[in-house]
């Protein structure tokens, strides 16, 4: 046994999302009441839940676009919002500055329902942004590898054009390249495809079970019941600001909570 290998069993352990008790409030609105969520390293889940249950709250928290009511949220390990110092030789929790916090969020990538582009930026340029002027890559390099990043998504052809000059599907690949550009440990796509007309659905979704199977570790909210059932590990199932069900991409086909069903019978 080396120290190594127990180094690596540890680290094995550490989810990449451990929310905790997770409480959020918008003055008297209570939206989010006591979520527990584990999201593990390399897994695909799938947050599934009517309009106004709080799944994009949620998202938004994890990457600190909101912050916390009660409860914790911690990334890889680390607590997002805080860090521990010593106070008078007491560990206290101490509230991060926006810099910190900048950094923190620096390695979670986020998609939106719509396309969030630069409208004055070709393609390229957007995924390059981040990159150049968070990370001060050089623009060189920068540009190698927001090339690399299109040609993931299958848009290296259209690296000069502008946002208005694509369809809506190839602009939310772009904003999917954008958000790899910074090697995120974690990605987050909140209705990728709700936006999109229907043909077009289909090759924003190929490209996400694409980093799946290259081991991105993903959240998920989509109506997409069949990318949830053929992607999924784990699916989380909200309704009125807490998870109701939660389980492997079987509880699709085997709903226990009344809640479900009837949501799933709308959808499906
Ligand atoms: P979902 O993504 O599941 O549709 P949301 O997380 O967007 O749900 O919203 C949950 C609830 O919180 C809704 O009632 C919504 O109106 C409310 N809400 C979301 N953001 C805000 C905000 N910034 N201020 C006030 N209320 C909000
Ligand atoms: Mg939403």
């Amino acid at each position: 046994m080396t120290t190594t290998e127990n180094f690596n069993a540890d680290h094995a352990s550490v989810p990449t999302v451990k929310a905790t008790n997770v409480h959020k409030m918008f003055g008297d609105l209570h939206v989010l009441k006591g979520v527990d969520l584990i999201v593990e390293p390399g897994t695909v889940n799938v947050i599934l839940g009517p309009s106004g249950s709080g799944k994009s709250t949620l998202l938004r928290l994890i990457n600190q676009l909101e912050t916390l009511t009660a409860g914790s949220i911690e990334v890889n390990g680390e607590l997002m919002g805080y860090k521990h110092v010593k106070h008078n030789g007491e560990d206290m929790l101490q509230t991060l500055n926006e810099k910190e916090v900048a950094k923190q969020r620096e390695h979670i990538g986020m998609v939106f329902q719509r396309f969030n582009l630069f409208p004055h930026k070709t393609a390229i340029e957007n995924v390059m942004e981040a990159p150049v002027h968070v990370a001060k890559v050089p623009k060189s390099v920068a540009k190698e590898q927001a090339m690399a990043q299109l040609q993931r998504v299958g848009l290296a052809d259209r690296a000069d054009y502008y946002p208005m000059q694509l369809s809506g599907g190839q602009q939310q690949r772009v904003a999917i390249a954008r958000a790899l550009a910074m090697n995120p440990e974690l990605m987050l796509f909140d209705e990728p495809t709700s936006a999109l007309d229907p043909e077009l659905v289909g090759e924003v979704l190929k490209v996400m079970r694409q980093l799946a199977d290259d081991g991105m570790t993903m959240i998920v909210v989509t109506h997409e019941i069949g990318f949830a059932k053929e992607v999924a590990d784990q699916v989380v199932f909200m309704d009125g600001g807490v998870v109701v069900e939660q389980g492997g991409p079987e509880i699709i086909d085997n709903p226990t909570s009344p809640r479900f069903s009837e949501f799933l019978s709308h959808v499906l």
